[in-house]
């Protein structure tokens, strides 16, 4: 018996045989299960669905396959959200969708602005937990012949504008790949997180639940939306692959990626797909604290994204201290995994690395870090810590920032000084606690 004859004969006390009045309650029995579902459970939601996916969804629809790659444009390529907007599809089809499914984002809880022009995001689910996300909008000037990339706040522009070194002139930074305009996305693969950085808002939280693909990608559809990064009037006209929006997204919000690795892999496929949402894979960045496993396990993706390790120690005392994980995965097995990582031509690892001042900022920990990295295609991004009140940790002075950067340069080792956007409205690296998003409304 099927869940809904069940359902009815509970209420109606009849006897669901295959006779006419079977058939009656059959109907009755589908009509009250398709009323109880509108009315109490949530239609399944299309963002997050892979092309695939949609395309069997238009089979099981009655629909050639080719509408479920209308469908998947329709979603990710022009941000449609409401099902008679996707003009392509037929009227019938239409209704169908609107019927049964749903095309639900991330809600905008509320939005902070920075001095900088980041927009700190916080973003209700559907379970009424929330993640952040955060937007970071970049402009390149031409300063001395180079390329540098700014933040676009005026204030920050001509204020701390000699802070922003990061990538400047090098064709590994994001500023030597073009002049125009550009964003970069800061999205959370967790609700919370479980690895409990001690120097790190989000650690404070704990681990809550793992985002789905569909919550991923709707963090950078809603912001996109949002912001007008793509979509929109003129998106329709614009063939697959034509309308690449000049955006990173970096995985460094809430959450271990490397702790939800299928959902973010599916939604790495999304919004790398050129008929999708179109961001190249060298624009997209997994941050891990050094789980070992899934590198290996990323290692073997045959697409995939960049990678970052979080470093932010020099020796496994220090890293035991900071990242607890790290009593698990010690630098010896983290560097083995980064050694066996099959890098495509040109690209290098990145180290992320929190300066922390008197605590993994001297002379000798540059060196150290020199060491591990010895002849590993790396580069590594110095990160002016930006404490807050809760953690005890304090940024290191910028003189010894300066410092460190120059020792790992005389070495060999390419070194990034990051400016840490959104400093007013605790929007920067781990920082993205939601208490914090109390503390500065
Ligand atoms: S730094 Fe990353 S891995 Fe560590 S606690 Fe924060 S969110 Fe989790």
């Amino acid at each position: 018996m099927s869940p809904p004859e069940r359902s009815i004969s509970r209420i109606t006390g009849e006897d669901t045989g295959a006779t006419a009045k079977g058939t009656t309650i059959r109907a009755a029995a589908a009509c009250y299960d398709s009323v109880v579902r509108r009315l109490c459970l949530p239609s399944p939601n299309l963002v997050g669905l892979t092309r695939l996916e949609l395309e069997d969804l238009a089979l099981d629809l009655g629909q050639p396959r080719y509408r479920g790659r209308q469908l998947y444009h329709g979603l990710y390529r022009r941000l449609l959200q409401n099902p008679d907007e996707f003009t392509t599809i037929d009227r019938a089809m239409r209704r169908e969708i609107a019927g049964r499914y749903e095309i639900a984002y991330p809600v905008v809880s509320r939005g902070i602005t920075s001095r900088d022009r980041s927009i700190r995001y916080l973003l209700g689910l559907a379970d009424g937990q929330a993640v952040e996300a955060v937007y970071m909008p970049w402009r390149a000037e031409r300063r001395d012949g180079r390329t540098v990339a700014t933040p676009s706040g005026r204030e920050l522009r001509s204020g701390n504008a000699d802070t922003v070194t990061a990538g400047a002139g090098s064709k590994h930074g994001p500023a030597a790949e073009s002049e125009e305009p550009r964003t970069t996305l800061c999205i959370s693969s967790q609700v919370g997180c479980a690895v409990g950085c001690a120097f790190c808002f989000t650690g404070l939280l704990g681990a809550r639940r793992n985002l789905s693909p569909g919550e991923i990608v709707g963090q950078v559809l809603t912001i996109a939306r949002e912001r007008g990064l793509w979509g929109g009037k003129g998106s329709e006209s614009r063939g697959a692959g034509k309308s690449s929006p000049r955006v990173n997204i970096v995985f460094m919000g809430q959450g271990e990626p490397m702790l939800n690795l299928r959902a973010v892999m599916t939604a790495v496929s999304i919004l790398a797909d050129t008929e999708a949402c179109a961001i190249p894979l060298r624009r997209i960045t997994i941050s891990t604290a050094g789980i070992v496993p899934p590198i290996y396990d990323l290692a073997r993706e045959a697409v995939r994204p960049k990678l970052a390790i979080s470093l932010n120690a020099s020796n496994d005392e220090q890293r035991d201290e900071l990242m607890p994980i790290n009593r698990k995965y010690p630098l010896r097995l983290l560097m083995d995994a980064c050694r066996a990582y099959p890098l495509r031509p040109r690209e290098r690892l990145t180290f992320e690395y929190v300066m922390l001042n008197g605590v993994n900022d001297s002379g000798a920990d540059a060196i150290r870090v020199a060491q591990l990295l010895e002849g590993l295609p790396s580069r590594v991004n110095l990160i002016p810590y930006n404490g807050g009140a809760a953690l005890s940790y304090r940024p290191s002075p910028m003189a010894r920032v300066n410092a460190f950067q120059q020792t790992l340069r005389d070495r060999n080792v390419p070194a990034f000084i990051r400016i840490s956007r959104g400093q007013d409205i605790m929007a920067a690296c781990g920082q993205l606690s939601l208490d914090g998003v109390e503390a500065t409304a």
